[in-house]
């Protein structure tokens, strides 16, 4: 069983316009606080990520905010964290995230939320890390995505094992769940004879 005592989560630094993704951030900050987890994300006061860090601080859960210097102002930094860390750059801000985090949970936002989610499944990927990657999948948000890597898999583009490595949920309880019972292949799939 993987133990989890910080889970890193990416998610949206804007609010979007369905309520029931701030809901779902908000409970899943209740989640971790139950759970005696510390939440890791990227520091803003705004959108998804200011939902869950406030919900958080609000029953004096741990929070631990990484914001590169240059996005302090612009993703309005919350002054309130257990702990704040600046970086230099994105680059080392998502290594640092990485480094101190037991596993990740995707909850929906825009570009950065995905690429930091296609980050650390690569770095999985390539064997760097074998810490749980989740998707929580509220209100069908991520239904495409979903598909696009059914269809990255069928068109022979994507190998079914490094599919599996995202663990895909609609609901907290049972997504943690499979986070700690998680297993990263020993080899991974594109290191095989063939292929060196
Ligand atoms: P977004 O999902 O676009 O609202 O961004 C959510 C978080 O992802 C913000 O804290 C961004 O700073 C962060 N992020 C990480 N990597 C990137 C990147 N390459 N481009 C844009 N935002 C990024």
């Amino acid at each position: 069983m993987n133990k989890l005592h910080k889970i890193c989560v990416f998610c949206g630094s804007s609010d979007g316009n369905d309520d029931k993704i701030t809901t779902a951030a908000v409970a899943l900050g209740n989640a971790f606080v139950a759970r005696d987890i510390t939440l890791v994300y990227g520091a803003a006061k705004i959108g998804v990520m200011g939902a869950i860090a406030q919900k958080m601080l609000d029953l004096h859960g741990k929070v631990i905010g990484i914001i590169p210097q240059f996005l302090k102002v612009k993703e309005v930094v919350h002054k309130g964290l257990t702990e704040l860390h600046t970086t230099e750059n994105m680059h080392e801000r998502k290594l640092m995230m990485q480094e101190v985090s037991d596993g990740f949970i995707t909850l929906p936002g825009g570009f950065g939320t995905l690429e930091e989610l296609f980050e650390v499944l690569t770095w999985q990927q390539l064997g760097l890390h074998k810490k749980p990657i989740g998707l929580l999948n509220i209100n069908g948000y991520f239904d495409p995505l979903v598909a696009q890597l059914q269809k990255m898999v069928d068109t022979q583009l994507l190998n079914k094992e490094n599919q599996s490595l995202l663990i895909v949920d609609t609901e907290i309880e049972s997504l943690l769940n499979k986070m700690k019972a998680f297993e990263a292949p020993s080899v991974p799939k594109w290191l095989s004879e063939k292929r060196t």
